[in-house]
């Protein structure tokens, strides 16, 4: 870009001989005649270099302006650009007023009333072009919105000015034991209560010793009309799943006909516990610093006769984008992501694992079917197949990261017992890790008071994650 003046620069005299001739009108788009005079050389610098600088031949590239920046639209249900936001809009707004005064100045200098209104109107539309490219998803603070849950996500990608730091810790090295003789997941080992494990292989299921959701619970009294002390039943139960007799076996360092294995578990389990319970939630906690109380590669199943919270906006959201649309919302989804590449971590025939447009942790990732399933005990043997590829390759991913056994919680999200309009299977993955093995991300204060807030880009997380698969 190269404008006389650096008119882009909010502050600069953009005009040579000087700015003061120059006025501004009160509005981007306001009705108001400069009454100054001036320099017929802006005409110059205008036409030509200015028009070129902002894009209107498109042909620079608008360095690190996404593509469709332009197209972002408020109606879109599923928008993958913002539309420009307040800061943007109000350093574009400057600049913009500053060259439609140089275009009115010049007009009028004419006398030429039909030719002022043609460059007026000339402008205006430039100045939509100015906006959308001063719009730099990845360098400017905007708002994405989470269409399964409605909430937003603030993105401050201007914080992350400094390099890509991620830093690796080897002392996290591969140190854990095949077998633990200590742990109460490892075959044969004696649980809680004096229960010993079988000599199990591949997988083991019991139920959780000291379970969160019982069956069979009494309900408690309720007012019906009482609005502050509001209470009802939780009846439930809960499942451990060990996904391999290995005290060391990750599913990062299984392979994908492993994983396929566990991924059966999970099918059968679903099965099992759909037949009694309005929602079952398979998942998985995975290192200490998420809360995991044992290395041993193992996963939960709580079962519930409520639709947790969770569910309910999901199941409510993806019914209304049904209604107002036709289409599932996350097969279409899953097919943008598929066409844009820029989150995507692994995809194959049947899977996609991106991170998604509205992340709120830094490596968080979805992992969607690309054709529509409600559940995860619809999926064929293919399907399981594919998805032990995709998760083998997102999950060796998360591990080279930081060099690290990449913590996590995750878990699935399949339809609930009496069924949901519009609902797609899928996983998400809450990874907390910031930076480094141990540096995470902890919810700040802004975020408990007023909104969710990141700062690396989801684009960007996506390709820190490319370039380690
Ligand atoms: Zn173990
Ligand atoms: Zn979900």
């Amino acid at each position: 870009m190269n404008v006389a003046g650096g008119a882009d620069d909010g502050g600069g005299c953009a005009v040579p001989g000087g700015s003061a001739g120059i006025d501004e009108p009160d509005g981007a788009g306001g009705s108001d005649e400069p009454d100054g005079a001036g320099g017929s050389d802006v005409l110059v610098v205008w036409n030509s270099d200015e028009a070129d600088a902002v894009g209107v031949n498109n042909e620079s590239g608008g360095a690190g302006v996404a593509a469709g920046a332009a197209v972002g639209s408020a109606v879109d249900p599923l928008p993958m650009v913002a539309p420009p936001q307040a800061a943007t809009t109000q350093s574009g707004t400057s600049a913009t007023r500053r060259r439609i005064g140089m275009v009115n100045s010049v007009a009028e200098h004419r006398g030429d009333r039909a030719g002022f209104c043609s460059w007026y109107a000339a402008a205006r539309v430039v100045s939509v072009s100015i906006m959308s490219e001063l719009f730099n998803p990845s360098v400017h603070p905007h708002r994405r919105r989470n269409p399964l849950t409605g909430d937003w996500v603030v993105v401050s990608p201007q914080r992350t000015k400094r390099p890509w730091q991620g830093q690796t810790d080897d002392s996290v090295g591969d140190v854990t034991p095949s077998y633990d003789p200590d742990c109460y997941l490892c075959p044969g080992n004696e649980r809680a209560g004096g229960v010993k494990n079988p000599v199990y292989d591949p997988t083991f299921v019991f139920e959780n010793d000291f379970a969160a959701l019982l069956p069979g619970s009494p309900s408690p009294a309720n007012d019906a009309d009482d609005e502050l002390f509001e209470s009802d039943t939780a009846d439930g139960s809960c499942r451990v799943i060990c996904f391999s007799p290995r005290h060391d076996l990750t599913l990062a360092k299984m392979s994908a006909d492993e994983i396929a294995v566990v991924v059966d578990l999970w099918q059968q389990q679903q099965g099992e516990l759909i037949e009694q319970w309005e929602w079952v939630q398979l998942f998985e906690t995975r290192g200490a610093i998420s809360g995991a109380s044992n290395p041993h590669p193992h996963g939960q199943i709580w079962s519930s006769n409520f639709l947790p919270n969770e569910a309910q906006s999901e199941i409510a959201a993806q019914a209304q984008y049904l209604s107002r649309r036709g289409t599932s919302m996350l097969v279409d989804y899953a097919a943008r992501e598929a066409a844009a590449g820029e989150r995507t971590i692994a995809i194959n025939d049947h899977w996609i694992a991106v991170v998604p447009y509205w992340a709120y942790w830094p490596f968080e990732t979805i992992v969607l079917p690309r054709r529509p399933v409600s559940s995860i005990i619809d999926l064929t043997a293919d399907e399981s197949e594919g998805l032990g590829d995709v998760l083998r390759t997102m999950l060796g991913a998360f591990d080279r990261l930081f060099n690290t056994s990449f913590p996590y919680c995750s878990g699935w999200h399949s339809a609930p017992r009496s069924g949901a309009d519009g609902f797609q299977l899928h996983a998400h993955y809450y990874p907390p890790l910031l930076r480094s093995a141990d540096v995470a991300k902890i919810p700040a204060s802004y975020e408990w008071l007023a909104n969710m807030q990141r700062d690396l880009t989801p684009e960007t997380a996506a390709a820190n994650l490319r370039d380690v698969l």
